[in-house]
């Protein structure tokens, strides 16, 4: 696979409040947010020039900023116009964003109170996280080897970098072995999320979905399980049990980048695409791009 870096592109970069040349847009070896994980970032996608409900993903990223203990030096108004500026600069109307602010170099310990805050938006066209052939036969899935952490060990709510290392790690797991991913569960032992969506299950006509008290309330997840309900779809929010899997007929994860992507199988259970999955796909698809509006 031939890869572009992502330190080689053209295009601008915001970065404290300025537009970069894309290549020149870098940090210190000596950075805060580097060697402690003091930083925090967003995922957001535009669809024909506008960024699907940029202002909760900005007000998202100032929550995870002060749940870090640090300020983000600008207000969510000018985060979220940066936010489409970067679009604009780069030409761009259907892209992903990636906006991430980070502790700095004054100080380089675990004591970090007088670092300067940085904050940066890069944005590129990314159509989808898995493969349109892969969405419409869903996705394989295994079971990760890490568990989300409860929520006196980890700041599980913040969309920080640091919680990703368990991650990275079970997603490698789960590609070498042939997946497409890796369903965690949490620290009791309930479905949590995969490693970067989170998940629904449906049984008799009805959607479930984890209660999220110790991983990310996906802005996704929010709209999806608001789209359903408009659609006269229940959705139940509960601790989902591994061996309860064997009960559900069709299975989806949600994401930014994901989007609204099937799953067929997790581990030893098996799921189809059903008729919920596929539509709330195609009508999540339509709503981002305005083409429908949920009730
Ligand atoms: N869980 C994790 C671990 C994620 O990284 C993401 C993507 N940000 C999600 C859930 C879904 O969140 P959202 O719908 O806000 O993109």
């Amino acid at each position: 696979m031939s890869l572009v870096p992502f330190d080689d592109r053209d295009g601008w970069i915001w970065l404290d409040g300025q537009f970069t040349p894309w290549r020149e847009a870098k940090v210190h070896v000596l950075t805060h947010g580097l060697h402690y994980a003091s930083a925090v970032f967003e995922g957001e996608r535009m669809y024909g020039g506008e960024i699907w409900e940029l202002t909760a993903h900005t007000e998202r990223l100032f929550k995870s900023a002060e749940i870090l203990d640090f300020a983000i030096p600008f207000t969510v108004a000018q985060i979220d116009q940066a936010c489409k500026d970067t679009c604009a600069k780069n030409g761009l109307t259907d892209a992903y964003l990636r906006p991430i602010a980070w502790r700095g170099t004054e100080m380089i310990g675990v004591s970090a109170q007088n670092t300067t805050i940085h904050v940066a938006i890069a944005c590129w066209d990314w159509p989808s996280y898995f493969s349109p052939a892969e969405k419409a036969k869903g996705i394989r899935m295994t079971w990760a080897k890490y568990k989300r952490p409860s929520p006196e060990t980890e700041p599980v709510h913040a969309k920080a970098t640091g919680l990703y290392m368990i991650c990275t790690i079970s997603k490698h797991l789960a590609e070498k072995a042939g997946f497409a991913d890796a369903m965690m569960l949490d620290y009791r032992g309930y479905i949590a999320e995969s490693t970067g969506s989170n998940v629904f299950f449906v049984a008799d006509g009805a959607i479930h979905t984890p209660t999220p008290d110790c991983f990310l309330d996906g802005i996704t997840r929010q709209s999806v399980i608001r789209l359903a309900r408009s659609k006269g779809f229940e959705v139940v929010e509960r601790h989902i049990r591994p061996e309860e899997l064997a009960g559900f007929s069709e299975c989806f994860v949600t994401g930014t980048a994901a989007e609204v992507t099937p799953v067929a199988e997790i581990g030893e259970y098996r799921f189809r695409p059903g008729n919920i999955s596929l539509s709330l796909m195609d009508d999540y698809a339509k709503m981002v791009r305005r083409e429908l509006v949920a009730a």
